[in-house]
């Protein structure tokens, strides 16, 4: 029954109806070639499209000039040029991270995130000897790091994280993923810079869309279209062993974080529900093989959660679990979300944690929360758009958060089954959107 005084979640537009039609960015290598020969063009014109594609970003077959009006027709014909509908981007920290909210065809809302950091020491006089700059700290060149979505929404349900609440909505396209690397490109381009990184840390579980993320990343780092390198390019994943095999054995170029969190089941079993299939051993187990096999290192990401997971006990469980790896461990402080009953560690507890996981022989860095004005966890802009939930609802959720986190605080592992949407996820069924 609801309560008459809870205010009903903001009522959504009306759904857009889907295109058909195939983002052009999305085509796989040679998929350009068959299209203009069933059309009858010569193949040459393949390299103009690309151009147009990828280095002058265009978001409409018209806009490409160099090709015959019959032949821009055809292409718009066949294909989406652009499969965002609309943008609307938030500038925060003084204008370092601008957070967009893309609307897809059918009314879906992903989020990207694109972070400029200006070079730091680098070609100072007196800078570089020891790799840093003057003010002591690391030097880099200037870096423009976009962090992506692979999913609208998340089956996975992470209780601290805002895309979880929203829910399984759909995959990503290859194209709608790309798209969103296109459109930064272009905002850059305005201001004479390139992108340099990109990150799967948006929206969604990388790994349970894997074909799109490898067809996504084989378009990002091949020179005829994004030309970015494959060592530029962070997947990060919430555990999913099976596409952690599938990784190991294809070997590819980039770089894999794991969502850790927790280095105890019980624990883990809350923070990251994934945890109940696939336990830490066997994510770490195949983590460290696919350190060892692809010879590059593994980071993890722990998020830290004031007088959650982040007790002395959990950095020595932590350094326990990844002793002698090749691995490194980044502390981030949770961002503030909407309902949950927690906070961030305080800056003093994130120090003492990392302090004792050096002790405890294990790299690590605290990462500074970008964009937080911005509403900066991702899935947030996504949120509020999706209206505040009834209030019955809100408060279930807080009292599951805190009944599970007291069961893992006895020690005890979670009892409770997977989120529904994660098992229709994982059957390969869709989702609610
Ligand atoms: N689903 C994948 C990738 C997207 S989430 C994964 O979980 O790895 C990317 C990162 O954002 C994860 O490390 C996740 O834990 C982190 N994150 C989510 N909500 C957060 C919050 N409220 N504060 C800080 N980091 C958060
Ligand atoms: Fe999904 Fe990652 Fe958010 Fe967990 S942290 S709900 S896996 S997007």
């Amino acid at each position: 029954m609801t309560d008459p005084s809870t205010p009903a979640r903001a009522p959504r537009p009306p759904k857009p109806i889907p295109d058909p039609r195939p983002g052009l960015s999305g085509l796989p290598d040679g998929g350009l070639e068959s299209w203009l020969a069933s059309e009858g063009q010569p193949a040459y014109r393949a390299r103009q499209i690309r151009d147009g594609v990828w280095r002058q970003n265009a978001a409409a077959a018209e806009d490409l000039l160099t090709l015959p009006a019959a032949l821009r027709a055809g292409l718009d014909r066949s294909f989406r040029m652009d499969t965002i509908a609309a943008d609307e981007v938030t500038v925060a920290d003084g204008g370092l991270t601008e957070k967009s909210l893309h609307l897809l065809s059918d009314g879906a809302l992903v989020e990207s995130v694109l972070m400029h950091y200006p070079a730091r020491g680098f070609g100072r006089a007196g800078a570089g000897e020891d790799g840093r700059g003057s003010d002591g700290r690391p030097e880099h060149r200037e870096r423009h790091t976009l962090c992506i979505s692979s999913q609208a929404g998340c089956a996975v349900g992470c209780p601290f994280c805002a895309t979880g609440e929203l829910g399984f909505g759909r995959d990503l396209e290859t194209a709608e993923i790309l798209d969103q690397v296109r459109h930064a490109a272009r905002r850059l381009a305005a201001r004479k810079a390139h992108l340099t990184n990109v990150v799967f840390m948006g929206m969604g579980e990388p790994l349970l869309n894997l074909d799109r993320v490898l067809e996504a990343v084989a378009a990002l780092s091949d020179p005829q279209r994004f030309g970015l390198g494959a060592r530029h390019v962070v997947v990060s994943t919430s555990g999913v062993v099976p596409g952690i095999r599938r990784l190991t054995e294809i070997n590819p170029q980039f770089t894999l974080a794991i969502s850790l969190h927790a280095a105890r089941d019980p624990l883990r079993d809350v923070l990251v529900p994934l945890n109940r299939r696939w336990p830490v051993a066997e994510v770490v187990a195949a983590a460290r093989a696919h350190a060892r096999v692809t010879g590059r290192r593994v980071s993890y990401e722990y998020v830290m959660i004031s007088g959650v997971n982040d007790t002395d006990l959990d950095a020595d469980a932590l350094s326990g679990l990844l002793h002698g790896d090749l691995a490194h461990v980044n502390l981030i402080p949770m961002n503030p979300v909407a309902h949950t009953p927690w906070q961030a560690s305080s800056p003093q507890r994130v120090t003492q944690f990392a302090a004792r996981l050096r002790e405890g022989g294990i790299g690590a860095t605290v990462r500074r929360n970008r964009g937080q004005d911005a509403g900066a966890a991702c899935g947030q802009l996504a949120a509020n758009r999706a209206g505040e939930p009834p209030a019955p609802a809100v408060a279930h959720r807080r009292e599951l958060i805190v009944r599970q986190s007291e069961v893992a605080m006895r020690g005890d592992r979670s009892v409770e089954s997977l989120p529904a949407d994660l098992e229709a996820a994982m059957a390969g069924r869709k989702g609610k959107r």
